[in-house]
Protein backbone atom coordinates (compact mmCIF):
# COMPACT_ATOMS: atom_id res chain seq x y z
CA UNK A 1 0.00 0.00 0.00
CA UNK A 2 1.48 3.40 -1.12
CA UNK A 3 1.53 6.26 0.77
CA UNK A 4 0.46 9.10 -0.72
CA UNK A 5 3.16 12.38 -1.67
CA UNK A 6 1.87 15.57 0.14
CA UNK A 7 2.63 18.52 -2.23
CA UNK A 8 4.52 20.34 0.56
CA UNK A 9 7.22 17.58 0.31
CA UNK A 10 8.25 19.30 -3.32
CA UNK A 11 8.45 22.82 -1.99
CA UNK A 12 10.34 21.65 1.21
CA UNK A 13 12.73 19.39 -0.55
CA UNK A 14 13.70 22.29 -3.14
CA UNK A 15 13.66 24.86 -0.07
CA UNK A 16 16.02 22.43 1.23
CA UNK A 17 18.22 21.77 -1.48
CA UNK A 18 18.25 25.39 -2.20
CA UNK A 19 19.70 25.84 1.56
CA UNK A 20 21.99 23.15 1.25
CA UNK A 21 23.40 24.47 -2.18
CA UNK A 22 24.18 28.02 -0.79
CA UNK A 23 25.83 26.13 2.12
CA UNK A 24 27.57 23.69 0.13
CA UNK A 25 29.44 26.40 -2.29
CA UNK A 26 32.39 28.07 -1.83
CA UNK A 27 31.74 31.98 -2.78
CA UNK A 28 34.92 32.56 -2.79
CA UNK A 29 35.81 29.92 -5.71
CA UNK A 30 32.52 28.79 -6.92
CA UNK A 31 33.30 24.93 -6.31
CA UNK A 32 29.93 23.11 -5.13
CA UNK A 33 30.95 20.91 -2.55
CA UNK A 34 29.47 17.56 -2.19
CA UNK A 35 29.17 18.19 1.73
CA UNK A 36 28.43 21.74 4.00
CA UNK A 37 31.52 24.05 4.30
CA UNK A 38 32.25 24.36 8.12
CA UNK A 39 30.79 27.22 9.34
CA UNK A 40 34.46 28.04 11.08
CA UNK A 41 36.00 28.79 7.52
CA UNK A 42 33.04 31.33 7.10
CA UNK A 43 31.31 29.10 4.22
CA UNK A 44 34.24 29.38 2.45
CA UNK A 45 36.58 26.14 1.70
CA UNK A 46 39.25 24.85 3.43
CA UNK A 47 41.94 25.92 0.33
CA UNK A 48 40.35 29.46 0.07
CA UNK A 49 39.95 29.56 3.78
CA UNK A 50 43.55 28.85 4.47
CA UNK A 51 45.30 27.11 1.40
CA UNK A 52 44.69 23.60 2.39
CA UNK A 53 44.59 21.61 -0.98
CA UNK A 54 41.12 19.91 -1.80
CA UNK A 55 40.29 16.31 -2.56
CA UNK A 56 39.04 17.11 -6.21
CA UNK A 57 36.75 14.32 -5.66
CA UNK A 58 34.80 16.17 -3.15
CA UNK A 59 33.45 18.90 -5.43
CA UNK A 60 31.90 19.11 -8.49
CA UNK A 61 32.34 22.39 -11.35
CA UNK A 62 29.32 21.04 -13.69
CA UNK A 63 29.28 22.65 -17.17
CA UNK A 64 25.35 22.91 -15.64
CA UNK A 65 26.99 24.88 -12.31
CA UNK A 66 29.13 27.34 -14.54
CA UNK A 67 27.34 28.15 -18.13
CA UNK A 68 25.49 31.46 -16.57
CA UNK A 69 28.36 32.95 -15.99
CA UNK A 70 31.06 31.44 -18.57
CA UNK A 71 28.07 32.73 -21.32
CA UNK A 72 29.31 36.18 -20.77
ZN1 LIG B 1 36.93 27.86 -2.37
Amino acid sequence: MARSVRPMTLAKEAALDAATAARSTCPICRRRYHHVLPLRTIGSCLECHDGTPVDPASYSTSAAAGAHWLAA
